[in-house]
């Protein structure tokens, strides 16, 4: 059973409007409660853009933070139009930054992007979640270390405070199909990603590593056996507080 601190990031995608606050206010209000474990757990949601602050002023110094999901790779204020940086989104009262999630590479999102994109988040003092994962095709191929390994080490430098990065580990595969990896492969691929980490930080402290794909409140108790995993990158059960919710209750039953 895990002892050290865990993550349970909900990423809302493009789901919410104003009235969805009383998802988190319900989720907030559990957490609360949950005088037995809470402090060995944080919970972060990251929803839309358009959301981020008025939760955020709602939910300071509660036990919920707030997120965002990705930002401009440039800093500041530039002329690209509908675009939104790390900047602003520091400016509003967002605490953690998704950056490199699959729907974003798919859409164009290089490396170089994403270096950029971690940069700036962590001079504006936000916790990058930088996302990794294989395709069906790459894990068909054992591939899987390969591109993790690229996917990484072309992103983080040595100079980045690895305190203020996560990485969550997310196949493609997995996200949004109800398949999750065998419980013995993710602990290798953790602690491979891990190495990778200590080596680039040289650190013997590696940052935390999160898994994400298809969590829910019924195959979480396969994931709780494997501590090396740090938390989790939480979808679609994020969008509702009693899924999400679940998803701690049976983590820690
Ligand atoms: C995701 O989109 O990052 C994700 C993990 O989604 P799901 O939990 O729905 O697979």
């Amino acid at each position: 059973m895990a002892n050290n601190m865990k993550y349970f990031i909900g990423n809302w995608k493009m789901f919410g409007v104003s009235k969805s606050i009383s998802i988190l206010s319900k989720i907030n209000k559990f957490v609360k409660s949950d005088k037995k474990f809470n402090k060995k757990y944080r919970t972060v949601i990251t929803p839309p853009n358009t959301l981020i602050e008025s939760y955020a002023k709602f939910f300071l110094n509660q036990k919920i933070s707030i997120g965002a999901q990705n930002c401009y790779h440039k800093d500041n204020y530039g002329a690209n139009t509908g675009s939104v940086s790390a900047l602003m989104i520091k400016n509003v009262g967002a605490q953690y930054m998704i950056v490199g999630h699959s729907d974003n590479r798919t859409e164009g999102d290089t490396d170089a992007m994403l270096k950029s994109k971690v940069e700036n988040s962590l001079n504006n003092k936000l916790k990058v979640i930088l996302c990794v994962g294989e395709n069906k095709i790459d894990k068909k191929k054992n591939r899987t270390f390969k591109v993790l390994k690229k996917q990484i080490v072309n992103v983080l430098e040595k100079k980045f405070n690895y305190k203020d990065v996560i990485i969550a580990y997310e196949p493609i595969w997995s996200i949004g199909t109800g398949k999750i990896p065998e419980p013995k492969d993710l602990l290798k691929t953790t602690i491979f990603i891990k190495k990778i980490l200590k080596n680039i930080f040289k650190t013997s402290n590696s940052p935390a590593v999160l898994y994400g794909g298809s969590v829910d409140g019924t195959n979480i108790s396969q994931f709780k056996r494997i501590n090396e995993i740090d938390g989790f990158l939480i979808g679609g059960a994020s969008k509702s507080d009693k899924k999400f919710i679940d998803i701690i209750k049976n983590y820690y039953k």
